[in-house]
């Protein structure tokens, strides 16, 4: 490991990328040698760990003043792992081809993570009259867990930072906005017997296909009804059974079946309500398919949820972020979560955006890459934020 700083953004990433910070393993060598390279350049940082286990771990760090609002750079280390991918190139290391950086992670998101880091070290040599922050996460890629710890340990930082800039990759757009989550696991109960008495028995997998048909009914309501948000792909809450697992022999009547579904909603559906029609509509289901007397509806844990994020097309940290991008920079809407809804539920005057270098489409694939000049464009974007900084508040 190099105590050094880094020349530039590009090769810091290409040090970020040899980190294998998958999911659920330890980041702590990365956020090592970020906090070193920090200190190089005089700046203090926190590393907020796992209660459990301290080898994975979140980073906070501000240069300039405090007691003013100031810009957070957020962005999460962790990254989705290559197993079962047909990589072409080592996916812990970075590869330089055709103008692109190739390497696990290298959109989503250590590219704007490497742009953040050295935005800090540049803006501890300037005269600061707005504070800059460095939030870095882990285990975001499993539902935002790891940060959660974070803005706990946040919930002091007064006043509240005035933008947010969670640099998912959006090709450098603006993002105002993505969906909030919720994962729920269904347990289906049956009674397990003899299949050639398959009548006298509950069967768990005809209650998990009730409870299925129900999510399928639920969407069709949504789509047909519910609220809408233009800006998305599609542009309604959807409803949709991603595993599905029960039964242990074709002549034993399932006991037991667990379906696994999520519900992502736009700004104005409250997942809670949904899932109780869905729950309404499988009860329908069952009475309907004539289910025994005794057979119950599924029961319903919320696994993980993290809340959908909806910034005004006109706030103020809209305009500001545009007058850092290219002219005619657009807005967008996008398509998978970010730590962004936490940190807007914790901060509620906080402007919070999603604006990162690289491409979403080759995110979580095999050769995933940026292009050098998404990194480039990702820098000179944040030149004119920390140049911002340096002007009286107004
Ligand atoms: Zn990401």
């Amino acid at each position: 490991m190099s105590s050094s700083l880094p020349d530039n953004s590009l090769s810091l990433l290409r040090e970020l990328l040899a980190f294998p910070s998958v999911t659920l393993t330890p980041n702590k060598g990365l956020i090592d040698r970020v906090q070193a390279i920090l200190a190089e350049a005089g700046i203090e940082s926190m590393v907020v760990a796992d209660p459990e286990d301290e080898r994975r771990c979140n980073l906070f760090a501000t240069v300039g003043p405090q007691g003013i609002p100031g810009i957070v750079l957020s962005g999460h280390t962790d990254v989705v792992p290559v197993e079962g991918q047909p990589w072409t190139v080592p996916p812990f290391a970075a590869t330089e081809r055709d103008g692109r950086i190739y390497g696990r992670g290298s959109a989503d998101m250590k590219g704007y993570v490497a742009c953040a880091v050295m935005a800090m070290v540049r803006a501890s040599r300037l005269p600061l009259r707005r504070p800059l922050h460095l939030a870095l996460s882990f285990d975001e890629e499993i539902g935002c867990v790891g940060v959660r710890h974070l803005i706990h340990a946040l919930a002091q930082l007064r006043p509240a930072p005035m933008l947010c800039v969670v640099g998912e990759p959006t090709l450098m757009k603006i993002g105002t906005g993505h969906k909030g989550k919720a994962a729920y696991r269904a347990l289906c109960c049956g009674q397990a017997g003899h299949s050639g008495l398959a009548p006298r028995f509950v069967n768990a997998i005809h209650t998990a296909a009730d409870l299925v048909s129900a999510l399928r009914d639920a969407q069709r309501e949504l789509a047909g009804h519910g609220p809408r948000e233009e800006g998305y792909a599609v542009p309604y809450t959807t409803v949709h059974a991603g595993t599905i697992k029960g039964g242990s022999a074709l002549n034993i009547v399932p006991a037991q079946c667990e379906v696994d579904f999520e519900i992502r909603n736009v700004a104005q559906d409250d997942p809670a309500r949904i899932l109780d029609r869905v729950l309404e509509l499988t009860r329908a289901r069952m009475r309907e398919s004539q289910a025994l007397p005794d057979a119950e509806a599924p029961s319903v844990s919320l696994v993980n949820a993290y809340p959908g994020l909806a910034t005004a097309d006109d706030a103020p940290g809209v305009r500001l972020l545009a007058s850092w991008l290219p002219a005619g920079t657009g807005l967008t809407k996008v398509a998978f979560g970010t730590e962004g809804g936490l940190f807007q539920r914790q901060w509620k005057e906080t402007a919070v955006l999603v604006c990162g270098p690289g491409s979403i489409e080759v995110a979580h694939k095999a050769d995933e890459y940026v292009e050098i000049s998404q990194i480039d464009a990702c820098d000179a974007m944040l030149e004119k934020l920390t140049a911002y900084l340096t002007l009286a508040a107004q």
